[in-house]
């Protein structure tokens, strides 16, 4: 089984597509949530996302802020901004299709779990190593898949947790040890945050049990131009080329 891995795409249509383009052939899409949120193209999207074979999907904070299932309050001007922004393109389709989305976190197989913030809390932030053991010791499955803070990071239990990548490279291969357990961030399509402006995804081959976070450029003027167009935020085109 293969498995593509797609997390925070933040309506940001030219990541998205690059991204498939570059996966190649996989059985099934992983979507681990925000989907929508400072981006120019949330019903895009969405529509491109729903047309795919197959694919699993979990909501992301910013996916339930859009319909107003979730405060704003703790979100900053920026993302408070766009969300609102959002909130007003929405068609009443996508926003249906929004509210359906499952909460993570989500069992996907014996082997895997995707979960959008981490498996305690949908909307926690992974960040030190109190929050990775909490994370571990909240999954249910050896390797758990999150999203959120657009940073790609791998963990790996082996009695403590170890920080095992990825260093800054175009294809960063994790070979999952049948004994160990994981916590795997592979990294945002649309709004990258590690200072690389390039689109994130992964791909994990669960019979040879390998999990390939890879980076693919798009076309990153593109997305800028439509946010500038659309009187969103300039902060929030130029933040793409800097990938903060
Ligand atoms: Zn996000």
């Amino acid at each position: 089984m293969t498995y593509l891995i797609i997390s925070d795409i933040h309506a940001n249509l030219e990541a998205l597509e690059a991204v498939l383009a570059a996966a190649g052939p996989y059985d099934q899409a992983l979507v681990l949530g925000d989907l929508v949120g400072y981006g120019a193209d949330p019903n895009g999207v969405i529509s491109r996302v729903r047309a795919l074979p197959s694919a699993t999907f979990i909501r992301g904070n910013h996916d339930k802020a859009a319909i107003n299932l979730a405060s704003i309050e703790h979100f900053n001007h920026l993302a408070r901004f766009a969300i609102q922004w959002t909130a007003d393109q929405l068609t009443p389709d996508s926003r249906d299709w929004l509210a359906a989305l499952p909460v993570g976190p989500l069992a996907i197989d014996d082997l895997v779990e995707i979960c959008h913030g981490a498996p305690f809390d949908e909307d926690a932030y992974i960040f030190d190593d109190l929050d990775v053991r909490r994370a571990m010791a909240a999954a249910t499955r050896p390797l758990c898949l999150f999203g959120h803070t657009h940073v790609p990071a791998a963990f790996r239990l082996v009695g403590e947790p170890h920080h095992v990548g990825p260093p800054r490279t175009d294809r960063f291969t994790l070979h999952l040890e049948p004994a160990s357990r994981y916590l795997v961030n592979c990294g945002a399509v649309g709004q990258p945050r590690d200072g690389d402006s390039r689109a994130a995804f992964a791909l994990l081959d669960t019979s040879v049990r390998t999990l390939t976070i890879r980076r693919v450029p798009y076309d990153l003027p593109a997305a800028q131009n439509k946010i500038i167009a659309a009187g969103l935020p300039e902060v929030l085109a130029h933040r793409l080329a800097l990938g903060r």
